[in-house]
């Protein structure tokens, strides 16, 4: 299997995992107890705690563990808005569903939303967003990197501009997280959302910054875990491989990367010289290291995946399954892709692990079933 589909989820470092085995053992302690084995659990909690503060440039008390970014997302965009009676917020037509869903729910419980449009290349345009500020806006939440086209969005300057203005910022940093260098206070992030299994972790184990001083209600209640911020008993094994995750993408960021980058304009070159009509979707350069998003025309994406994953190549396409239907993705129709441009689109997302011979399979499997489907015309 050539797996391709790194955006989707990453494989878990055996390093990862070696450290994660002992606490689904042995080291069964509630972190909440005082006997021995939950002060241990406490401390491995913490450990991790202040290994990813370090990473992004934070202090471990601005940790608060979730159960991924989705609940991250949710927590970060609900109290914020919750803490007020109304207002306005600011995201963009680009956001992951996790952002989308949840500022739609505020738009139904009366905050006003402005959805900002992005340019060609998906990038949100300062003068609109500067623009769209009103008096009462309290929020704006545009993400670090966009998981389907890469395109990486001028967090520096948003966060300049909210801060300038008093208003919160939160960033969905999933993508970019262990991909390229976050300092969350040169950045001016207030809220940011990242998850572990986007970085060789386990799934379904997260965490929100929060930036100190700024008082954020609790999204789960209950106990006091989390400093009575996010309640439940801890993932003490998930935090443990989140922790690990972290140390090692920190570590070896400037040899992956640039590893990955390398692999990334090697394929997108090979696609786009070889395959007529292919075009890249996203900003040939502010990218994620690892994202490749190119349309073919004439073709349906979700056809090309099905024979692809017939030749053992995992990708992914700009489509998503909403209620059984096939709706073209909504980040290739905001950066103004046709119907059925959107339709022919075919994610490919590097990890460090795969090689050149892997990719040189890749574009010849993919050279033949799309010369194939657009003979069949299906
Ligand atoms: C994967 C992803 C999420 C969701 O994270 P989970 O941990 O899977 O809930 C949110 N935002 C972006 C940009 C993502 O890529």
């Amino acid at each position: 299997m050539i797996y391709l589909d790194n955006a989707a989820t990453t494989r878990l470092a055996p390093e990862v995992l070696e450290e994660m085995l002992p606490y689904f053992s042995e080291n069964y302690g509630n972190p909440g107890s005082v006997c021995s084995m939950g002060t241990a659990a406490k401390r491995a909690v913490n450990g991790s705690r202040e290994s990813i503060a370090d990473s992004m440039g934070a202090e471990a008390g601005e940790i608060y563990f979730t159960a991924g970014g989705t609940e991250a997302d949710n927590w970060a965009l609900k109290a914020a808005a919750l803490a007020h009676k109304g207002g306005h917020i600011i995201t963009t037509r680009i956001e992951h569903h996790a952002v989308l869903r949840t500022c739609s729910y505020l738009e139904e419980k009366g905050f006003e939303v402005t959805w900002l449009d992005v340019d060609r290349y998906g990038m949100v345009r300062m003068e609109e967003l500067e623009a769209a500020v009103r008096p009462d806006t309290i929020l704006i939440s545009v993400m670090f990197a966009n998981n389907e086209i890469g395109t990486l969005e001028p967090i520096a300057e948003i966060g300049a501009l909210a801060g300038k203005r008093g208003i919160l910022f939160h960033t969905d940093a999933v993508q970019a997280y262990g991909q390229v260098p976050i300092r969350v206070r040169e950045l001016g992030i207030d809220l940011m959302s990242v998850s572990a299994h986007k970085l060789n972790g386990p799934k379904g184990v997260g965490c929100l910054y929060v930036r100190n001083g700024l008082k954020l209600g609790p999204f789960v209640h209950g106990g006091g875990q989390e400093r009575s911020r996010r309640a439940g008993t801890e993932n003490v094994p998930g935090i443990v491989g989140f922790g690990a995750a972290a140390r090692r993408a920190v570590r070896n960021m400037g040899a992956r990367t640039a590893r990955e980058t390398a692999l990334r304009d090697y394929l997108l070159e090979r696609l786009l010289k070889e395959i007529p009509d292919c075009r890249l979707n996203g900003h040939p350069r502010l990218r994620l290291p690892g994202n490749v998003n190119v349309s073919f025309s004439g073709i349906v994406g979700e056809s090309l995946l099905i024979m692809l994953d017939m030749k053992g190549i995992c990708a992914s396409s700009g489509a998503a399954c909403t209620s059984g239907a096939l709706e073209p993705s909504h980040v290739l129709l905001a950066i103004g892709l046709q119907e059925e441009e959107a339709r022919g689109a075919l994610r490919l997302t590097l990890s460090e692990e795969n090689t050149k011979q892997e990719l040189d399979i890749a574009v010849q499997e993919i050279k033949q079933c799309v010369l194939r489907l657009r003979e069949m015309h299906i």
